[in-house]
């Protein structure tokens, strides 16, 4: 008789590993698919220079710390070889090349089709897919028309194919920050934001604004007001790489772009600019695909969950993608949260079935 898990989890970054901590302590059998080749989920695709925004202590999963790095930020590599330590550890049951293409429910058994045309059975689901593989670039009319090369911040490795080009850089986030920061060494650059960055204090970095959000959401939950004027949730961390930009002068934006037409962008009070590249740093959406003929999704992929549990499918759970499903849970340090809540809920509803 063919094989039924107790629980698939679908994609194997730290969201999956994170439930997979907490999976150690139930008689579950459930398998983990990952559709990339080794460890570290997403963390491989991200560019070269990257650093965390929070030193190691405050960048871990449950259960076992992320080692102190070499610099005060641990670097990419760092976090993809903590993340492949982590799993090692665990000795979590992961299979990898394994791309989900489509889960389906028969007589209340998830039926989970995979890219190489097999297809596995589980009672109950978890999706972990994170957002890179579903890249947002906004609408800006004539975006079609622009006759020079546009790339999103997902597919930027470093500063290579910029040099001696004049770059139009979109978004006043992090990202935005660091690659103005290190694209600038080596290109003309103009900065494009929706609005006026804002700058964390220089002393101040990646934990403080996970502090200050949870004290604003045990605030909220309460009902207390909660004072934000000190900063602001979405601000940039000053890492070394942007306090060096800072002495350059770099971080000028010239406000939203309103259209683009085939060599330049046409700025709000009208100008217009000729432009080599655009390296939209915009942000992402959230690789649901898979479950696009089992629940509805909004346009940029969510689903409505109440806390990780979709409310329109019994046995499915959403964890990592942020807000939606969890506070902080897109980060290392507050996805433990949410995976524990939701194996709990998966252990119940599975002893409910039996
Ligand atoms: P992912 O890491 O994306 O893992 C999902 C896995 O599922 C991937 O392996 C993916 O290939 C796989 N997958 C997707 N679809 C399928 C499918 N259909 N079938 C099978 N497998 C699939 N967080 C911090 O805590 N500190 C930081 O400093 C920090 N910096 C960041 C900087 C950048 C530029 C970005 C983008 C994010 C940063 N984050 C940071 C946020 C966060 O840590 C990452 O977004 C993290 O990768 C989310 O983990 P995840 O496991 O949810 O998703």
């Amino acid at each position: 008789m063919e094989k039924e898990f107790d629980l698939i989890i679908i994609g194997g970054g730290q969201s999956s590993l994170a439930c997979g901590y907490f999976l150690r302590r139930s008689d579950l059998d459930y398998l983990i698919l990952d559709d990339q080749e080794t460890c570290g989920g997403s963390w491989p695709q991200t560019w070269e220079s990257l650093t965390l925004f929070s030193p190691s202590k405050f960048s871990s999963l449950p259960g076992f710390m992320m080692p102190s790095s070499e610099g005060n930020y641990p670097s990419r590599d760092e976090a993809i070889a903590y993340l492949c330590a982590y799993e090692e550890r665990y000795d979590f049951p992961i299979k990898r090349n394994a791309r989900v293409t489509k889960v389906a429910l028969q007589n209340g058994i998830f039926h989970i089709h995979t890219a190489d045309g097999k297809q596995l059975k589980a009672k109950a689901v978890i999706s972990a897919t994170g957002t890179w593989q579903k890249p947002f670039i906004p609408e800006v009319p004539g975006r079609e028309s622009f006759q020079g090369i546009q790339i999103h911040s997902a597919e930027y490795q470093n500063a290579e194919i910029f040099k001696g080009k004049k770059v139009l850089i979109v978004g006043e986030g992090n990202t935005g920050a660091q690659l103005l920061a290190e694209v600038s060494k080596v290109a003309q650059t103009v900065w494009a934001t929706h609005k006026q960055p804002e700058f964390l204090p220089d002393d101040v970095d990646g934990r403080v604004l996970f502090d200050l959000a949870t004290a604003k959401y045990e605030a909220e939950k309460q009902g207390k007001p909660f004072d934000t004027s000190l900063y602001h949730l979405g601000n940039i961390v000053m890492t070394p790489a942007v306090k060096e930009a800072r002495e350059r002068d770099v971080f000028k934006s010239k406000g939203r772009v309103s259209a683009i037409k085939d060599d330049s962008v046409v700025w709000e009070n009208g100008d217009r600019e000729e432009i080599d590249i655009i390296l939209w740093c915009t942000g992402f959406g959230f690789a649901t695909d898979h479950l696009s003929g089992l629940v509805p999704r909004d346009s940029r992929g969510r689903i409505s969950t109440e806390d990780t549990r979709c409310k329109d499918v019994p046995g499915l759970w959403l964890v990592g993608y942020g807000g939606w499903t969890g506070f902080a849970s897109a980060t290392l340090i507050g996805v433990g949260r949410s995976a524990r809540q939701t194996v709990k809920e998966v252990v119940e509803y599975i002893k409910e079935l039996k």
